[in-house]
């Protein structure tokens, strides 16, 4: 990790008609960072990738992306600039094949050499998916349309990865795999990656920095490995007593 941003968030605010979802959040992933997001049940996770990732706008706020104001940027912009959102319940396309749909992640890519490496090296990264290749992907199970819909995200080779509950719905044993994927991904190729959770404890367990969102709010932040000890973390979501 470095000390660079890529990603800066100042006083965000984002809503939902009068719903006033995220209220004046700030937080930062430099460069080379797995950062963590968690919070419970509505503290405002998904919006705030959601509003990183353009598909929905700050009403204040400020929101620097890559050295630019991304406040606003419609998404296939901010996508064509490097940040690939994989959302919640993964949605990947069930008629169509694990090769078809990460042919459909590169759909900005013109390069069909390009393309067809990229496969190639998703399916190192996820060989359960090579073997899988022909198989239509709504008959995999939730494990591998999760590491599908990683995949896909990773055809357009981003600097910022956003997951959204990556382990949601998984077996113990597909979660443990996702985050190892997750780490070998930012290890090996550098990959950032701006990870929400309520699997806290896994989320800490490979993240280097963390936020805590609570109701729209931004309640603590700093080293994931300080966060992981900290008392309130630990009642709040690390399910303590
Ligand atoms: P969860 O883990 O339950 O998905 P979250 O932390 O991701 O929670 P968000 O989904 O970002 O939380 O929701 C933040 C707030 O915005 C909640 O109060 C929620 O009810 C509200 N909200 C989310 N989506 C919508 C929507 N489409 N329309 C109206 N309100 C919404």
């Amino acid at each position: 990790p470095t000390d660079t941003p890529i990603l800066e968030l100042t006083d965000v605010h984002t809503y939902y008609g009068h719903i006033h979802a995220l209220k004046g959040i700030s937080m930062r992933v430099n460069q080379g960072e797995i950062v963590a997001l968690i919070g419970g049940n509505g503290a405002g996770k998904t919006t705030t990738l959601r509003t990183v990732s353009g598909m929905m706008k700050p009403r204040h706020g400020t929101l620097i992306y890559d050295g630019r104001n991304a406040a606003g940027v419609p998404a296939h912009q901010i996508m064509q600039q490097g940040m690939s959102h994989v959302p919640e319940g993964r949605r990947i396309f069930p008629q169509l094949t694990v090769r078809e749909n990460l042919e459909v992640g590169a759909f900005t890519v013109r390069d069909r050499a390009l393309i067809e490496q990229r496969i190639q090296e998703g399916f190192e990264f996820f060989p359960r998916l090579r073997e899988r290749e022909n198989q239509l992907g709504g008959t995999m199970s939730g494990g591998e349309q999760q590491m599908l819909a990683i995949a896909r995200a990773l055809m357009v080779n981003p600097k910022l990865l956003l997951l959204d509950e990556p382990s949601m719905g998984l077996s113990p044993l597909f979660v443990e795999a996702i985050f190892d994927i997750i780490q070998l991904l930012n290890r090996e190729r550098g990959t950032t990656v701006l990870l929400v959770e309520q699997n806290a404890n896994m989320a800490l367990g490979i993240a280097h920095r963390a936020y805590v969102l609570q109701t729209g709010e931004m309640r603590l932040s700093g080293k994931a490995s300080d966060i992981a000890q900290d008392e309130s973390v630990r009642k709040a979501y690390l399910g303590e007593e």
